[in-house]
């Protein structure tokens, strides 16, 4: 993959205020936290901009079905020590519809997707986790039905 060097709390800026208007329009509140003393890495921009773009939509499509709660998407990026190794987390956390825990096996498979065809193709999180496996990392999912879901991409700290 073409890779240069990143500040990924760009890239989530970047990504959102793209997105800023959809998120708008559907009344959802973002709150960022970003964390300053994230490691600048060696990535490829664009890819890590879909991952984060394909999780904002899926956390903006789970917030649909909510009525009287105000809608909220935490997005955070922070430091993780573990296994000798730095990592740095971008995790999107929304209190939408959450995932069943039957369905959360299968949420990574192509074309799996509970939303109608005009929506979903269900191919966003696969298409997000084999980047994230490209750049050695992963996307860990923590999902509560009826609370709402956190996603995170994991990404191991690179040489400059
Ligand atoms: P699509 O969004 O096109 O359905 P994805 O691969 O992005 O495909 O997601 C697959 C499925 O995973 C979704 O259809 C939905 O059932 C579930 N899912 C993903 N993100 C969330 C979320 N934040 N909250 C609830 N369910 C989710
Ligand atoms: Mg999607």
């Amino acid at each position: 993959i073409a890779v240069s060097s990143t500040d990924l709390n760009s890239e989530v800026e970047r990504v959102l205020s793209l997105i800023q208007y959809q998120i708008n329009r559907n009344q959802i509140r973002i709150i960022a936290d970003l964390d300053p003393k994230l490691p600048t890495m060696t990535a490829n921009g664009p890819q890590i901009q879909q991952v984060l773009t394909n999780l904002l939509v899926n956390a903006r499509d789970a917030l649909d079905s909510l009525n009287d709660e105000e809608k909220v998407i935490h997005v955070r990026t922070h430091v993780r020590e573990k296994d000798g190794k730095r990592w740095a987390i971008i995790s999107v956390e929304d209190n939408g519809c959450g995932i069943e825990e039957k369905d959360l096996q299968k949420i990574f498979t192509p074309f799996f997707t509970s939303k109608d065809a005009t929506k979903g193709t269900g191919l966003g999180l696969s298409v997000s986790l084999g980047i994230a496996q490209g750049h050695n990392g992963t996307i860990e999912v923590k999902s509560t039905p009826g609370q709402g879901s956190t996603f995170s991409l994991v990404l191991p700290e690179t040489e400059e």
